[in-house]
C-alpha cells in the first residue's frame, strides 16, 4: 500500500471511529448519497455515480468535498428500521432547513421506491412533526409533502417557493380561514386533494384561488364552516364565486 494511499485509510478508520462513538450507523458497502446528490466541483448532477465510487465506499475520502461533507444521511443518524439503508430501501432522507423551518428531503435511487415507503415516511414525518418533501427542488417539481398539516401549512407559509404553493392565513368577521395559491403554475394539481383533507383536519376552511377577484375559487373544509365563508363572499357581490363547497 502506497504511503498516500495508507493516509486515505487511517483517516476514513478514524473517521469511522469518531461517527461510532457519535452513535451513527456504518455506510457498510451503501453508497446511494453518492449518486443522489449533485456535487458542483466535480460536475455531478444530482442522480449520477459519482467517479469517485470505489468497492468500499468514497476514493478520495479525506478530500471529498464540500457538498459530500455537508450531506446528512437521516438513516446514519439512527432513524427508520437497519433494513431502510439507503441501498436496500431505494430512499435517501436529507434533514435541511429553510426560514427556520426544519422538513426532510426524500430523494428516490429507485423509481416508485417513495410510493413503496410512501406509510412508513408518513408515521416517520408525524412521529417527528415535521414535512418530507418529495420532488427536484433545482427543477421546481415538488409533487409530493408527507406530514401533518400544521407542518406542511407552516413550510408553506415560510417558503412559498420550496413546495410551490402560498398559503397565507385569514381573519375577518370572527371568521378564520386558510387561502392556498400557487407559487408556481400547475402546482395545485399535486395538492388539491391534500388541501381538502387538511381543511377538514383544521375544522376551519381553506380556500383556493383568490378571494378578492372575480375568479371563481374553491372552498373546502366542514360544512359548517364552508357555509360562513361562502355568505361572507356572497355579500360581496360578484367578487368570489364559491365553485366547490365541502369535501367532494
Ligand atoms: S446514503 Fe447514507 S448510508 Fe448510504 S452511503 Fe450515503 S450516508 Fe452512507
Ligand atoms: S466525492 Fe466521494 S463522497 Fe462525494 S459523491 Fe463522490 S464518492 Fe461520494
Amino acid at each position: 500500500m502506497s504511503s498516500r494511499d495508507e493516509r486515505r485509510a487511517n483517516a476514513k478508520e478514524l473517521n469511522a471511529a469518531l461517527e461510532e462513538a457519535a452513535g451513527m450507523r456504518p455506510c457498510d458497502g451503501c453508497t446511494e448519497c453518492c449518486t443522489i446528490i449533485g456535487v458542483r466541483s466535480l460536475n455531478k448532477l444530482p442522480g449520477q455515480r459519482c467517479k469517485f465510487v470505489g468497492e468500499s465506499g468514497c476514493k478520495t475520502y479525506p478530500n471529498r468535498p464540500q457538498e459530500c461533507r455537508q450531506f446528512y444521511c437521516f438513516w446514519r443518524f439512527g432513524y427508520m428500521d437497519d433494513e431502510d439503508r439507503p441501498d436496500k430501501s431505494g430512499i435517501v432522507l436529507n434533514p435541511r432547513q429553510m426560514n427556520d423551518v426544519s422538513f426532510l428531503m426524500v430523494s428516490e435511487s429507485r423509481p416508485g421506491a417513495v410510493e413503496k415507503y410512501a406509510d412508513k415516511l408518513e408515521d416517520l414525518a408525524a412521529a417527528q412533526g415535521v414535512s418530507i418533501v418529495f420532488g427536484n427542488i433545482a427543477e421546481q417539481t415538488v409533487t409530493r409533502v408527507f406530514g401533518p398539516t400544521s407542518a406542511f401549512f407552516e413550510l408553506c407559509m415560510a417558503n412559498p417557493h420550496l413546495v410551490g404553493l402560498h398559503i397565507a392565513q385569514r381573519n375577518e368577521r370572527g371568521l378564520s380561514w386558510f387561502v392556498a395559491k400557487e407559487a408556481r403554475p400547475g402546482t395545485l394539481k399535486y395538492f388539491n386533494d391534500r388541501l381538502r383533507d387538511d381543511a377538514e383536519t383544521l375544522g376551519s376552511v381553506v380556500l383556493t384561488g383568490t378571494f378578492n377577484s372575480t375568479e371563481p375559487v374553491d372552498i373546502y373544509g366542514p360544512p359548517d364552516a364552508v357555509a360562513a365563508l361562502a355568505s361572507l363572499i356572497a355579500e360581496r357581490q360578484g367578487i368570489g364565486k364559491p365553485r366547490a363547497i365541502g369535501k367532494a
